[in-house]
């Protein structure tokens, strides 16, 4: 059964579908016995313009569970590959979720609304084509947490309740996700037709790319070349972010990495407590090829193999070329990261005395990894070290030196930090900080208990109290309290994420 067709206009536009009609599968959501609204994201569906009056909450409901469609709705199912734990994957594509359509928000950026678990695409091989209510919630939290961290991300504009078990190892309530991103070009989607040398598809996903993203570029003599450098950019730049927050994407196949520069596909992703470059919560990473601290290498190897989708672009004639220029610009990649890893750390020591990334002095990079290294001999939460620090800054140091098995160390770099200060007034320093560093971040422990209500008990509210919490991550409460803590280190020490919404 086709879902019908409702007479309401959400102003979607299609320019994926028209642009790149060989791109995807025209394809239906496959209606829900009894949906019910989990989530619906107002203040995101008011800067997409989708607050208007038609829009009910009972029009929601029968949209975003894909029992039916607006009228101007063109539901397709992208085309992509990836490389997935470093396997090639010639044929993955969007085997559980779909594209509605665009709209353009009220800052003019366009941006794609999906179902995500909307039922089964000629791209679910062996899968049912669902999600769970579950992972459906914990995507939704984790981007919006994001957000408000100010990391850029696709995020949950709705999440519905099927009324259908979904069956994973024990049978789960059912969920469909919508999901608002930049776009769902992937470095896989490139992968997808240069494995297949269908070169002139590139090209046309290159253009489309350049026009919808990085419009910047598109009147550049080597515009190509132009593209895969914005691309390293803005990835050096995401990751750098997520560093500074301690954020573990966890399967950072290049299926999963979004061209836009947004976080996309929250699936075993998890939030480090105790500051350890080898933390990894997957439960099938064993060899922590996405470990915290690999990041930013295994981003770099995404885009090598996003750099050779564009080969042929580069160079007709001399592909020696064209591999030397990809090169070059690869190899700006850790540069690039490492600035925008040093600024961030420094503006998170409230010290973001100048804007020239390049500007920071070596010993300002050792004060930077000097802490580093304290938190990691010590085993130090991440956030609340971070956090600390504006109380340290006010004279009170006891918070911060909790935290250490030997506090001295700590002393010793206080002094160092405050030396760094150039005399700015203490209050200052701390509201700087405060500023910088949030004091709430999904704790997973926390998640777990609230997506456990929510999927087991039907009960939403510990959920709503959490997003509440993490949608304002520095606004301190005491009221709050818990919500900053670390999880009991047992948890930590056995905790582990699954893939799949
Ligand atoms: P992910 O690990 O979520 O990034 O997904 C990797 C690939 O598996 C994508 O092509 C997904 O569409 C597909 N996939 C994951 N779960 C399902 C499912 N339940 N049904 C169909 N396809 C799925
Ligand atoms: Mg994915």
């Amino acid at each position: 059964m086709n879902p019908s067709t409702i007479a309401i206009s959400l102003n979607f536009e299609h320019s994926y579908a028209a642009q790149l009609p060989e791109f995807f599968a025209p394809v239906w959501p496959t209606p829900v016995r009894q949906p019910s609204l989990l989530q619906f994201n107002k203040s995101l569906a008011g800067e997409l313009g989708l607050d208007h009056e038609e829009l009910t909450t009972d029009i929601a409901l029968r949209i975003f569970s894909g029992n039916e469609l607006p009228r101007d709705a063109q539901p397709i199912a992208q085309a992509y590959a990836g490389h997935q734990f470093g396997s090639f994957v010639p044929q993955l594509g969007d085997g559980r979720a779909l594209l509605l359509g665009e709209v353009v928000d009220g800052q003019g950026r366009r941006r794609d609304i999906a179902l995500k678990g909307s039922g089964r695409t000629p791209f679910s091989r062996g899968g049912d084509g669902k999600a769970a209510v579950g992972p459906v919630l914990r995507e939704y939290l984790i981007g919006e947490a994001m957000h408000a961290l100010g990391i850029p991300t696709t995020r949950a504009l709705a999440a519905v309740a099927t009324g259908e078990p979904v069956m994973r190892d024990r049978p789960l309530p059912g969920a469909v996700l919508t999901r608002v991103a930049g776009s769902h070009v992937r470095v896989g989607t490139f992968q997808y037709f240069a494995a297949r040398r269908q070169v002139e598809h590139v090209r046309k996903l290159a253009d489309y790319v350049i026009q919808r993203h990085y419009p910047g570029v598109a009147e550049d003599t080597e515009r190509y070349l132009s593209l895969l450098r914005t691309v390293v950019e803005s990835q050096a730049a995401l990751v750098a972010q997520w560093m500074l927050v301690g954020f573990i994407h966890g399967v950072m196949n290049t299926d999963n990495m979004a061209i836009s520069g947004e976080t996309i596909d929250y699936g075993p992703c998890a939030f480090m407590e105790s500051y350890d470059p080898e933390a990894v919560f997957s439960s099938i990473d064993h060899a922590g090829r996405y470990a915290y601290g690999n990041q930013p290498s295994i981003a770099l190897w995404n885009l090598a193999r996003f750099a050779e989708t564009l080969l042929p672009l580069l160079g007709k004639e001399d592909n020696e070329r064209a591999i030397a220029d990809a090169t070059a610009i690869l190899d700006t990649f850790m540069s690039t990261f490492e600035q925008h890893w040093y600024k961030g750390a420094w503006t998170k020591l409230g010290l973001a005395g100048s804007d020239e990334i390049d500007s920071l002095k070596e010993s300002e990079r050792t004060l930077v990894d000097d802490w580093l290294e304290l938190l990691s001999k010590n085993r130090v939460d991440y956030t609340l070290a971070w956090r600390s620090l504006a109380d340290a800054a006010e004279g009170n140091a006891s918070t911060l030196r909790s935290l250490f098995t030997s506090p001295t160390e700590v002393d010793a770099w206080l002094r160092r930090w405050k030396k760094s200060q150039n005399g700015v007034a203490s209050s200052q320093l701390a509201s700087a900080v405060r500023a910088a560093n949030p004091l709430y971040i999904p704790r997973n422990h926390l998640v777990e208990d609230a997506l456990a209500a929510a999927s087991d008990d039907g009960d939403l509210t510990r959920f709503e109290r959490l997003l509440e919490v993490v949608q304002h991550p520095f606004d301190e409460n005491p009221e709050l309290a818990r919500y900053a803590m670390p999880a009991p280190t047992k948890f930590t020490a056995n905790y582990q994420t699954f893939c799949g919404t």
